[in-house]
């Protein structure tokens, strides 16, 4: 069996360490010149979305052997509506960096990789074919995906975001369902150390939505944060991601090629969580290649996720500021705290359940 894996993120790489350890040497093809060659951003693992999960990183490490180390635990959450706030406490998830960072999740998963890289690759899979048994298509790149195969898009995001310098406790996160800055989606405050957080705000690309310019809701966002944390936030660094897609794809093995990460469709529709199935995604594929489990069905807990998550994004995207701040009330009452830090509830589960009806409503 001659595998290449198309992708030196976290589904690659999660795929190669466990095609290692039952003895598959797999060549790994990135189109960057190092791992994670890309801007710095904190990212965030939240339990409540994983279950029955618990901790994922407990998990990996002793479920899958990948062993990984969040750079915080988020200890509190406050969710601030235009009018309200919500405040949560407890053990709420982890805190982690992407990017160009030693300590990077992508860099601690190449640590553990063996297998050569070929970086700078400008293979397609179709030249990759040619030459290998197996290829994992694990690009990041949901359009890649729809290129190949049938790939139902159910929406594409604009994400706009900053590193910045200020005072910040590393295990509080901040976020805003407020749709003066994020019209149906949202803005985040997740700091990566006391000193540097990432500020980012992510809407739907909807035709109504077209008419929203992302400076003037970056700024407004912008004041409101330093306002709100009373610190005038010095902006060290930007990104901007433009038609973000969230899909998943209808085949996750077609023929010898396997789809992972983002090209099978591990981002969360709410709102936009993808590193957990991402690495699952890669691990799952490899214990098929070596004959123990078959990715389709294992993938099958990730889809239904995804259709959950979906329709949780579908009912808060109904909801005017006004239902927004009603929403931000129910959270910080205490049956709501309980059920979202109740580690044995399947929160997603339950929520794709009783809100199933808004997967049918378009917005
Ligand atoms: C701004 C932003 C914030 C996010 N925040 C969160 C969060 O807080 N929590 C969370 O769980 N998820 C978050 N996500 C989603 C999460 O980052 C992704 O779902 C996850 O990284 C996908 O993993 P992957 O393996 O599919 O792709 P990646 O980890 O992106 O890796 C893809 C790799 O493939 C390489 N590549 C691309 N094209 C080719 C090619 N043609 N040939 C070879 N190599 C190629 C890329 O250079 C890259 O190294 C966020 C995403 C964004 C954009």
């Amino acid at each position: 069996m001659k595998v290449a894996i198309m992708g030196a993120g976290l589904s690659g790489l999660a795929c190669a360490i466990t095609l290692e350890k039952q003895g598959v040497v797999p060549t790994i093809f990135e189109k960057r010149s190092k791992v994670g060659d890309r801007f710095v951003n904190g990212e965030a693992f939240l339990p409540a979305l994983n279950r029955p999960i618990k901790d994922c990183y407990a998990y990996l490490a002793e479920k899958h052997g990948i062993y990984l180390q969040p750079l915080n635990n988020i200890r509190k959450m406050i969710i601030s509506s235009e009018n309200d706030r919500a405040v949560l406490h407890g053990q709420l998830g982890f805190l982690n960096i992407r990017g160009r960072d030693e300590d990077s999740l992508e860099f601690q998963l190449y640590k553990q990789v063996k297998s050569e890289i070929i970086f700078n690759s400008q293979y397609t899979y179709e030249n990759l074919l040619q030459n290998f048994t197996h290829v994992i298509v694990a690009t990041g790149d949901a359009a890649y995906t729809a290129k190949i195969q049938d790939f139902t898009q159910d929406l594409t995001v604009t994400l706009k975001g900053a590193t910045v310098e200020g005072t910040f406790d590393k295990r509080h996160v901040g976020i805003w369902l407020d749709n003066t800055i994020a019209p149906q989606g949202y803005a985040y405050l997740l700091p990566f150390s006391e000193k540097e957080a990432t500020i980012a705000l992510g809407y739907p690309d909807y035709p109504h939505n077209q008419k929203f310019d992302i400076k003037s809701l970056w700024n407004k966002f912008y004041h409101r944060v330093c306002k709100e944390i009373e610190q005038e936030l010095r902006i060290t660094d930007q990104f901007e991601v433009t038609r973000y897609i969230i899909g998943i794809c209808s085949a996750p093995r077609l023929a010898n090629t396997f789809f992972t990460g983002n090209c099978f469709g591990a981002i969360m529709p709410a709102y936009g969580f993808g590193q957990l199935a991402a690495i699952l995604t890669g691990i799952y594929a490899a214990q098929d290649l070596c004959g123990l489990g078959n990715y389709f069905e294992l993938t099958k807990p990730l889809r239904q996720s995804y259709k959950n998550s979906l329709a949780l994004r579908r009912a808060v995207e109904q909801l005017d500021n006004h239902k927004l701040d009603l929403l931000v009330k129910l959270i910080n009452t205490n049956l709501a705290n309980s059920l979202i830090t109740t580690p044995n509830l399947n929160l997603l589960g339950f929520l794709g359940f009783v809100l199933r009806p808004y997967l049918l409503k378009r917005v």
